[in-house]
């Protein structure tokens, strides 16, 4: 494993019978609150990690707390990143989860140097920060106390319900700094949501998650990501979704057909082999050519979903985003560069916070690029 770059000391004290013994690696356990999962702890060298500066991105920055995922979505393309790691990018993604433990400490450091610009800082981009070794390891807290007190805005997008834990250190940080927070959602079937997303929350809980944040006064776009050729595209399916999310209180949605990269191709298209084999043939031609659908696709979800948000009152702002936008909505959300961002999910709201690319060049010294892998693929 390449565990170097994590590496701060010489600690090197593997617990997990038959774990190798790695440089930077404090200990490896098991718990059993946490059946089937392995926690590697590790010392970071880093916590923010910069945006390559040619990224469509509308961040500098983002921080990654884990690296894999419990929330084991079958067609979740960061997968591809846990071979950085050495491990695979099936079983150990899901269940070999690498913990930051020391990325507050480090990330206070990062962000009083004088250098620091305060510009936008991510978190979700690449795994969950609100997966379920969050509940373990309470890391997110320090890093929402940490950006809120160094003026830094920030935003978070997530699928994990715990983030209702932190709404009051949310509600306070955002009297402190401009905030954007984004849910993504959209297998709304039980057996479909079981199959595919087996250690996330159910839809419904997601969307008690974006009714406490409304409740609260925060933002939240949500992400209807990722939309399933010939199995969550129908007009019935769509317009229940988009009904739920405006009926919770969403400040915006977005909609986004499945990508399926390398990584995650193989392991969605194993599933659908056997689960719909009938499908087999036409996502086959959708995804001949690359990850995204063709324009041909994308133009006629597009079209069948304008009335539907029009019906649903979030069809405010052209490209699916919605009520309560009140300027324009960068583009490049990770892993689909070509949509935009739903109202309330990036740093907005009138306020400073998502900065220009070409200004982005001058403030980028502080921190060290991400390490290989480390970024710039969720949904
Ligand atoms: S899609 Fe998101 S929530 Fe699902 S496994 Fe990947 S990082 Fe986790």
């Amino acid at each position: 494993m390449r565990w170097e770059a994590q590496r701060l000391d010489l600690e090197e004290s593997s617990t997990l019978p038959g774990m190798p013994s790695i440089r930077g690696l404090l200990r490896s356990v098991q718990v059993p609150e946490f059946p089937g999962l392995t926690f590697h702890e590790v010392r970071s060298r880093s916590a923010l990690n910069r945006v390559p500066d040619d990224s469509a991105m509308p961040f500098p920055f983002t921080i990654n707390t884990f690296r894999g995922c419990s929330h084991s979505c079958v067609y979740c393309f960061s997968r591809k990143t846990h071979e950085w790691l050495e491990f695979d990018s099936g079983k150990d993604f899901d269940s070999q989860i690498v913990v930051k433990t020391n990325v507050v400490e480090v990330l206070r450091r990062e962000l009083a140097r004088p250098s620091w610009g305060r510009e936008h800082v991510a978190l979700g981009t690449n795994t969950d920060p609100y997966q379920r070794a969050e509940g373990r390891y309470r890391l997110m807290p320090g890093v929402i106390g940490a950006l809120a007190e160094s003026g830094t805005p920030f935003s978070i997008l997530t699928k994990g319900t715990l983030l209702r834990r932190d709404i009051p250190a949310l509600v306070e940080a955002a009297q402190q700094v401009p905030l954007g927070l984004g849910v993504s959602m959209a297998i709304w079937d039980d057996a479909l949501h079981a199959a595919l997303e087996p250690g996330v929350p159910t839809p419904r809980a997601r969307l008690d998650l974006v009714r406490a944040l409304a409740e609260a006064g925060l933002p939240c776009g949500v992400f209807l990501a990722p939309v399933l050729p010939g199995l969550t595209d129908d007009e019935a399916s769509l317009d229940a979704a988009l009904g739920a999310i405006a009926a919770a209180g969403a400040t915006g949605v977005t909609v986004i057909p499945l990508h399926l990269r390398p990584g995650a191709r193989e392991w969605f298209m194993t599933w659908l082999r056997s689960a719909h084999p009938e499908l087999v043939p036409r996502y086959e031609r959708l995804y001949a050519r690359r990850a995204y659908v063709p324009a041909e696709y994308r133009t006629w979800l597009a079209r069948r979903v304008a009335p539907l948000l029009a019906r649903h009152g979030l069809d405010r702002q052209s490209g699916g985003a919605a009520r309560g936008a009140d300027d324009a909505i960068a583009t490049g959300v990770p892993g689909d560069e070509e949509v935009g961002f739903p109202a309330g999910s990036l740093p907005t709201g009138g306020l400073p916070g998502v900065r220009p690319k070409e200004r982005r060049a001058a403030a980028t010294r502080p921190a060290v690029p991400a390490e290989p892998g480390e970024q710039l693929s969720l949904l």
